[in-house]
Parts: structure tokens; C-alpha cells; sequence
């Protein structure tokens, strides 16, 4: 358990190693989502304001998802490939080495690892951790730490502190929509944040072909387990076939949760031979981490994802038989 004045502490040792470094590079995780991708580019430039030599990269070889494109700092991103040892590799949004994927060996090539992440299962692996499980998204700890870097918060920074917290909430509508998390996103949009332009880019900004995948899954949405369980699947063409990008699957889990009456919701979203689950808990008691971390993925209570060793349907008759109402 750490207390406040420990964490105190640590921001005022992260902020440290960052305003000392000579070279830093952000990373988040794997399959980037707003809060990865938000807090990314808020500490990078957050990092140039305080004139801190600073790349953001990404954790797989993919380019970055194009529906955060508008934010600043977008073009900044580097692939990891390119990039030398840094005296400073800060992963956020990241509770193990693994997430860090293709950036795995960067990171372990670096000065100092910095870890800053509001996941419960965080690792700490680094060798500063700046861990808040309370934080309702990791760019609202970036944008907590302001302050402790000398930064004043810019337009631009707010704005992508903003998207991580609208996006991880669920469009501040789940559990970790706390009064800190409401008081943030009113001091972002105090900055100069246009939330409504920033809702439309990100949930108003659907193309054709992504449209078309959503119809897919809709078509497929099955209740399972004696009514406790709603899931559905993207099959590996379905992106061929639509047109559609990996990352436009990102909100679909979103609509399928509207789903009344279920505990849990699931989409399988096939990978070759394995299967991405994403896991999301409607009802409070249930906690799908446990659940991701039993098949060696991870994540929150409410929301969780693993990728399962097993063809599609293999995989979704195994998820189900340990969800509310399964065999099990
Ligand atoms: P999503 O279902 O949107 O991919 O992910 C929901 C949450 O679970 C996020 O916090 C994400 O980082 C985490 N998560 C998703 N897949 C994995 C995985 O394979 N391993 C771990 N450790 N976490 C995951
Ligand atoms: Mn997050």
C-alpha cells in the first residue's frame, strides 16, 4: 500500500530523472488504445515544453491508430527500430515487460526504466513506478504530474490528457468516472479543450467500411450462459472483407455492451490461429482481470483482455464455461 506522501515522493522522482535526462523515449502498450495514445503524446510534449529531448514510439511495428491522428504530437511517433538506448524509456499504460512488446528490448537497453500506469496488476517493473490504481486513466496521472515537471498545461496537452480520460471512462460513463476524474476533465476543458469536437473526432468520425464490421458483429450478437453472457466475434476476413482497420474495432466491444440484462460481455476477435478475447463486467462483483489473467492476459476489474491459444470457436466455448452462468 503506498501512501500519498510515497507517491508524492515518487512524482517528485520521476520528474527528476525526466528533467535530467539527455534522451527519453514514451511508450504504452501493445495495441494502443485513447488512454495509450493520450498519454503518450501529452508527456512527450509536456517533456518538449520542459525542453527535454523526447520520441514517443509504439510497442508494435502497426502505425499508430489513425482515429487519434488529430491530436498534437501525432507525427512525432517513431518506430522503435529506429531508435537508440535511451537514458530514460517511460512505459505508461503498461503492467509488464510483455505488453511492451517489439519495444521490450529498447526498454531493457535504456538508463532507467520509469513506470507510470493506473493498472491494479501493475508489475512495477520498473525502476521508478508511478502507480495509481485509483486514476481513472494513465494520462490523468501525466496530467497530474505537471505541476512536478515546472509544465504548464498547454491546450494541446489537455486535449489529449482529455481523449484518454473520455475514452477510458467509457465517455465518463463507468465506475472510475470519479469526482477526481470529472474535476480533471474540468480542468482540461478550463485549458481550452473543445469537448465536443473531441467526442465527435473519436465517436462521431466512424468510416463506411467500419460501419459495415459493426453490422457483422451486431448480426452475430448471441446470448450465452442462461442470459448472464452477451458475446460476438470478428472473423479473421471480416477486415478484408468490409475494409475496415484493426484499430476501428476498438469501440466495438462499446456497443455490444448496450446489451440489457447481462453480467458479461465479450468479443473474440480471431487472430490467425488465436483469438483476442476483450472482456468487459456489467454487473459489479464480477471481475474479468481474474478471468483475463487465468487465460495470461490482464487488465482492470471492468474491462480485460487476453489473447487465448485456440481457434475461434474453441476459444469462445472455453471463455464461456468460466463466466457467470458457464459449466464451470
Ligand atoms: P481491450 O479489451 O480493450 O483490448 O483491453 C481492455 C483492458 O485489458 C486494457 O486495460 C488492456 O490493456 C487490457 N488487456 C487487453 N488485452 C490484454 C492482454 O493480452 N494482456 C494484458 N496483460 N492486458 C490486456
Ligand atoms: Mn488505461
Amino acid at each position: 500500500m503506498t501512501t500519498s506522501s510515497d507517491a508524492v515522493s515518487v512524482e517528485r522522482a520521476v520528474a527528476q530523472a525526466l528533467r535530467a535526462a539527455r534522451s527519453v523515449v514514451v511508450c504504452a502498450h501493445v495495441n494502443p488504445d485513447g488512454d495509450a495514445v493520450g498519454a503518450v503524446l501529452a508527456l512527450t510534449l509536456a517533456l518538449r515544453e520542459a525542453g527535454v529531448n523526447v520520441v514517443p514510439t509504439l510497442a508494435d511495428a502497426h502505425d499508430a491508430p489513425a482515429t487519434y491522428r488529430f491530436l498534437e504530437g501525432f507525427d512525432l511517433y517513431r518506430p522503435c527500430a529506429e531508435l537508440d538506448a535511451p537514458d530514460v524509456f517511460v512505459a505508461l499504460d503498461t503492467p509488464t515487460w510483455a505488453r511492451l512488446g517489439d519495444a521490450e528490448t529498447l526498454a531493457r537497453s535504456a538508463g532507467a526504466v520509469v513506470v507510470v500506469d493506473h493498472h491494479s496488476d501493475d508489475a512495477c517493473f520498473g525502476s521508478l513506478n508511478l502507480v495509481d490504481s485509483a486514476a481513472a486513466s494513465t494520462a490523468s496521472i501525466v496530467w497530474r504530474l505537471l505541476p512536478v515537471l515546472g509544465v504548464a498545461p498547454t491546450p494541446a496537452i489537455a486535449a489529449a490528457c482529455y481523449v484518454a480520460l473520455m475514452t477510458d471512462t467509457g465517455r465518463f460513463s463507468y465506475s472510475n468516472t470519479t469526482p477526481r476524474a470529472l474535476r480533471d476533465a474540468a480542468d482540461m476543458i478550463e485549458v481550452g479543450v473543445d469537448a465536443r469536437s473531441l467526442y465527435s473526432k473519436v465517436y462521431e468520425s466512424r468510416t463506411a467500411p467500419a460501419l459495415a464490421l459493426l453490422g457483422r458483429v451486431l448480426s452475430r450478437i448471441t446470448i450465452a450462459n442462461n442470459g448472464r453472457v452477451v458475446y460476438s466475434w470478428i472473423a479473421a476476413n471480416d477486415l478484408a472483407e468490409t475494409g475496415a482497420l484493426a484499430e476501428e474495432t476498438e469501440n466495438v466491444v462499446d456497443i455490444v455492451r448496450q446489451t440489457g440484462r447481462v453480467d458479461a460481455v465479450v468479443i473474440f476477435k480471431e487472430e490467425g490461429g488465436t483469438t483476442k478475447v476483450s472482456l468487459r463486467a456489467k454487473c459489479p462483483t464480477l471481475d474479468v482481470g481474474a478471468i483475463a489473467r487465468s487465460f495470461g492476459g490482464g487488465g482492470h476489474v471492468a474491462a480485460a483482455g487476453a489473447t487465448v491459444d485456440l481457434p475461434l470457436q474453441d476459444a469462445i466455448a472455453t471463455v464461456l464455461r468460466v463466466l457467470p452462468g458457464g459449466a464451470a
